[in-house]
Formats: C-alpha cells, sequence, structure tokens
C-alpha cells in the first residue's frame, strides 16, 4: 500500500536545539538497534518508521552494524527510504555509526581513519543515500590518537558524507579532547550520544557539565533500559520481548535483578497519570543536556505511547526523591 506522510505530522512533538549548533531535534528520536533487522518482521519495521514520521520523529538512528545481520538495519531503511519517503530526504535527519566490529581483519572495528571513512562509505551504499545528517564515531579508540579519528569525522563532513559530526560514549576528558580537535578543525562536534536513564546516572557524573560546557547536545540512548522501564516485564518475561528473544541484548537475568525497583517506579508513574515508559523518558528529558531521548520499540504502539512524555507535567521534588529512593539512590 502507498504511504502519504500525515499532513498535521509537525504538530505531536516539541523540536529543540542541539547543544550550540542550528539542528534542531525531536525530543523523541528513534533508533534501529533491535527490530530493523533481516531477521525481523520488514512490514512490521516500515510501519513503525512510517507511525514514526507521521508523528513527528524526523529522526532515525543507525549504526554499520545494527541488524542482525551487520548492516541489514541500514540495508532496510534505505528500502523504505526509496519507497515511502521518497521525495522526504530534507525533512529527515538520519544518524550512522562506525566504531564496533564490522568486518574481518585489522580495518573493521574501532577509530582508524581507513576504518572510519570506508565504513561510512559502505553505510550509504547500504542505505542508498548521497550522505547521512550525523556521522558518530561510536565509541572512543584507545589505540588511536584522538586526532586520527576526529580527522576522520572532519574529513567525513568536509566531504559532504556527513553534515555534523558526533561522538559516542566518550567519557568527560575524551569528550573535551574530542571537542577541542574538532574545533580546532573547523568542523564542531554537536552531539553526544550516551546511554541514560533511571537505573544507568553515569553522564551525571560530569558528562553533562562536559556537553554544557562543549556546547554539545546530548541525545540519550537506552533511555528505557532496554524495555526494562516499561511495563513490559511487571508480570514476566513475555515471550515476544527482547529479553526472551535470543538476538536481543537484554538478558532475562538484568530484568530479575531489577523487577523490585521497576515494580516500584511503575507506582510512582501510575500516580503522575504516566505509563512508566512515559515516566522514564520525561525523567531522562528534564535535564537540560539532554535533547532528545533514543527509542527504540518492537511495535508502532509503543512509539504513539512513548510520544506522550514530551509533553509530560515536570516532576515535582517529592517525585524526584521518590524515584531516587526506589532506586536506591
Ligand atoms: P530503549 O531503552 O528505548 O528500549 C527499547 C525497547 O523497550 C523496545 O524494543 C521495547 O521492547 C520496549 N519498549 C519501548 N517502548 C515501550 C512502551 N511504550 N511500552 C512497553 N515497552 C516498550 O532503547 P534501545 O535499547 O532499543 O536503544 C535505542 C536506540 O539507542 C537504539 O536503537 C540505537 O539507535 C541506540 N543505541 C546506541 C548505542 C550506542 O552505543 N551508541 C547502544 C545501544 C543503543 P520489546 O522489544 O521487548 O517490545
Amino acid at each position: 500500500m502507498s504511504y502519504t506522510p500525515k499532513k498535521d505530522r509537525y504538530e505531536s512533538v516539541p523540536y529543540e536545539r542541539c547543544g550550540r549548533s542550528g539542528l534542531k531535534l525531536p525530543k523523541i528520536s528513534l533508533g534501529l538497534w533491535h527490530n530493523f533487522g533481516d531477521v525481523d518482521n520488514f512490514e512490521n519495521a516500515r510501519s513503525m518508521i512510517q507511525c514514526a514520521f507521521d508523528h513527528g520523529i524526523t529522526h532515525f538512528d543507525l549504526a554499520n552494524n545494527y541488524g542482525p545481520s551487520a548492516g541489514s538495519a541500514e540495508r532496510n531503511f534505505g528500502k523504505i527510504l526509496s519507497t515511502d519517503l521518497a521525495g522526504y530526504r530534507d525533512e529527515l535527519i538520519i544518524s550512522t555509526k562506525a566504531g564496533y566490529h564490522m568486518w574481518e581483519g585489522p580495518y573493521g572495528d574501532w577509530g582508524s581513519r581507513k576504518y572510519l571513512l570506508s565504513s561510512l562509505d559502505q553505510s550509504l551504499l547500504r542505505m542508498g543515500v548521497d550522505y547521512v545528517d550525523i556521522f558518530y564515531s561510536h565509541r572512543p579508540d584507545p589505540e588511536t590518537p584522538m586526532e586520527e579519528t576526529m580527522g576522520a569525522l572532519d574529513q567525513a563532513v568536509r566531504s559532504g558524507k556527513a553534515l555534523y559530526a558526533g561522538i559516542s560514549s566518550y567519557n568527560p576528558e575524551q569528550t573535551r579532547l574530542a571537542a577541542r580537535i574538532l574545533r580546532d578543525l573547523g568542523t564542531p562536534c554537536i552531539i553526544h550520544q550516551p546511554s541514560y536513564s533511571i537505573l544507568n546516572r553515569w553522564v551525571e557524573d560530569g558528562l553533562l557539565d562536559a556537553l554544557e560546557e562543549e556546547g554539545i547536545g546530548g541525545i540519550a540512548f537506552c533511555p528505557l533500559a532496554q524495555g526494562m522501564l516499561t511495563d513490559r516485564y511487571l508480570e514476566g518475561v513475555p515471550e515476544d520481548s527482547r529479553a526472551a528473544n535470543p538476538n536481543g541484548f537484554l538478558k532475562s537475568g538484568a530484568v530479575k535483578e531489577n523487577i523490585e525497583t521497576i515494580r516500584k517506579l511503575a507506582k510512582i508513574a501510575e500516580r503522575r497519570g504516566q505509563s512508566l515508559a512515559q515516566m522514564a523518558l520525561s525523567w531522562v528529558l528534564r535535564q537540560p543536556g539532554i535533547t532528545s531521548a533514543l527509542i527504540g520499540a518492537s511495535r508502532t504502539d509503543q512509539i504513539l505511547d512513548n510520544l506522550g512524555a514530551a509533553k509530560a507535567p515536570p516532576f515535582s521534588e517529592d517525585e524526584l526523591h521518590d524515584i531516587d529512593e526506589a532506586c536506591g539512590v
């Protein structure tokens, strides 16, 4: 069936400037790490992209290795781009990354110029696009000089194959160094993609300060702790959930470990009149340094539920305290 995006698609979600750049991102962005590979149902993947775009989610986040198989999420996204979203490229922010193992040998992993630039070329081919909007170094490489990795991001931007440069999972010191090198090269680092959720608060220990000082926007990945901060596991591990999926990165042991906290958080969410997923996203988005919450989804109703977080009422001091207490913080 042919697809026409909804006319009122820009009325659902607010947009916020990413750091000190000119780029605005939706408060909720969609990542294609799980559920978009060639082991997954393509029609479901397609409806999720359509649903997201219909509700103003303009930003889709990928990486070279998303699948499985590695590369297949980019290929599937490329198919949807060339059909349903043909004609809408200028309304989309597409990001990809290189930094984890992608191909055999010494040039298919980490942070060398050789790996980053050839991986970007491969990503463009798989998605069938001339450029991505954001190209990330997916993780810091302890063995490659930061100047080389940042030099590759700068070259990606100068060659027109990426519009903006970003980094992911860099600690505060690495972030400051990367930002300085990129600034000196004339290609600012505009975005940092760290993990951040109610259950995983490492960014509060210096990274958010570094982002503010450097004028870098933060986009929080796994804001729902891979689904644990939702109603998914309140009554056990459902068969169709990530924790039950052999290709999933979430293990049922982690669910078991956190279930008491999750149940307490669900009660707080209920008192706020939100789903637990919405509360978890609002909590991440309350930080001024967090431009967008980068969610995953396995079906369209999850995307619709999560969009509710962007317009949620602010937290009271008591609510924030109760959330901390539930987590033993
Ligand atoms: P989340 O923490 O948002 O978890 C997503 C999962 O939560 C979904 O697959 C679904 O689980 C469940 N879920 C989502 N919404 C709801 C809802 N409303 N109600 C019930 N369950 C819900 O994020 P991800 O772990 O998927 O990561 C998001 C993105 O972050 C990735 O796609 C990727 O783009 C990026 N990322 C980046 C990394 C990096 O190193 N830079 C590392 C990891 C992720 P289920 O499938 O069980 O239904």
